[in-house]
């Protein structure tokens, strides 16, 4: 796939307090932090991939550049929603430089996923295995999926389709749409196949459709998206419950043969065969008391000077915990550890 380059500029009266506001969430909500380049443009910069911000006379500039364009519509469609927070009509009227998006087509990362068959790779978990037609799905490599089913059981799917802004027009009203992000455990390009480890947790669309839905059953997906790589460490701290345990055997499957660290992860099964064979120590936490238990088993190992990246995955309390733990116990700054909620107990469709 091609590398790509795309620019937009947002006229607003204050570009500089956009561009503060913009900052302020991208490192208060998501811990990462922006570098200043030699113009004083801001940016931030990973695996290949480049958003680059700067306040100018028309308004705020906003660069994009990649490896490939498969993470651009998640970029526009964030870009274009932060902005609507401050004006709906500016977010509407962005446009792009080389757009080839078409107005109205499917976005350029949406597939259709058919689900194959379901097994269970550890009590708790579903595994969905699902074919995608498009092998264009297969090209890049990302880390997770947006699923998406009509909110309305039964009801026939409208999906989301591409605006002029190169951000996706999500159907509203009762045509809206349930959309969750799940992580890939293993793709196989060969078999057009892609397993799928969902929780069951008893409520919520996406997991009643892995449980419940009957082979054959379709389900919308845009990505892949995210990073599949850790920052290099020689010594990591990986803990997650059980939604975040896909991603952690993702991540595992990719760090340095020589790395060691601690696993700790919910799990009420065999936690080892779950997870690929790696020099690290590895804690079931078992789900009565995941919280509770992790915290307290968290505080016993700790390794402060020892531990070079940590990184929960799991529910918003926890992840608030854990921060506090990685930042102040271990004295980690942004870049050596992330702690990501990936769902809020008593919240549906909370998003990180
Ligand atoms: C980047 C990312 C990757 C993710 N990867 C995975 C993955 O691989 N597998 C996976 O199962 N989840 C994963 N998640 C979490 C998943 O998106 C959420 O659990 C989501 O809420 C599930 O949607 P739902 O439709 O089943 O439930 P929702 O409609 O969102 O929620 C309904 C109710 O269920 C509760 N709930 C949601 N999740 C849980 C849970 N795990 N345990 C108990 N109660 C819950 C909510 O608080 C709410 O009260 C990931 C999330 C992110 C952000």
């Amino acid at each position: 796939m091609n590398a790509v380059a795309t620019e937009t500029c947002v006229p607003t009266a204050d570009p500089t307090a956009m561009l503060n506001a913009f900052v302020s969430h991208i490192e208060n909500d998501h811990d990462v932090a922006l570098e200043t380049d030699e113009t004083g443009a801001r940016y931030i910069e990973n695996a290949g991939f480049r958003i680059t911000l700067a306040a100018t006379d028309a308004g705020l500039r906003i660069h994009l550049a990649g490896p490939n364009p498969n993470m651009m519509v998640f970029f526009k469609d964030a870009i274009a929603q932060h902005v609507a927070e401050f004006d709906e009509a500016i977010a509407k009227s962005l446009r792009w430089t080389g757009e080839t998006s078409v107005t109205g087509d499917l976005p350029d990362n949406f597939r259709i996923l058919t689900l194959k068959r379901k097994s269970s790779p550890m009590p708790g978990l579903v595994r969905a295995t699902v074919t995608v037609e498009d092998e264009t799905m297969f090209e890049t490599d990302g880390l997770h999926l947006r699923l998406m089913l009509p909110a309305n059981p039964g009801r026939e799917p409208i999906w989301p389709s591409m605006g002029a802004n190169g951000a996706p027009v999500w159907p509203q009203g009762e045509d809206s749409l349930h959309a969750r992000y799940i992580t890939i455990r293993h793709a196989r390009p060969d078999d057009r196949e892609l397993d799928l480890d969902v929780v069951s947790h008893g409520e919520g669309l996406i997991s009643g459709w892995a449980s419940g839905a009957e082979i054959g059953t379709e389900i919308g997906a845009m990505g892949p998206v995210g990073e599949t790589v850790l920052p290099e460490a020689m010594d990591y701290l990986l803990i997650a419950d059980q939604t975040g345990l896909p991603a952690v055997a993702r991540f595992l499957e990719t760090v340095s043969q020589d790395a060691t660290g601690q696993v700790i992860c919910e799990a009420d099964g065999d936690l080892k065969a779950y997870l690929p064979e790696t020099k690290f120590s590895v804690t079931a936490v078992p789900s009565v008391d995941f919280s509770r238990d992790m915290r307290a088993h968290v505080a016993q190992v700790l390794r402060p000077g020892t531990t070079g990246y940590a990184l929960f995955l799991g529910e918003f309390q926890d992840a608030q915990a854990l921060r506090k733990t990685f930042k102040g116990d271990l004295g980690l700054g942004k870049g050596q550890q992330i702690s990501a909620a990936y769902w809020r107990r008593g919240e549906a469709g909370f998003e990180a």
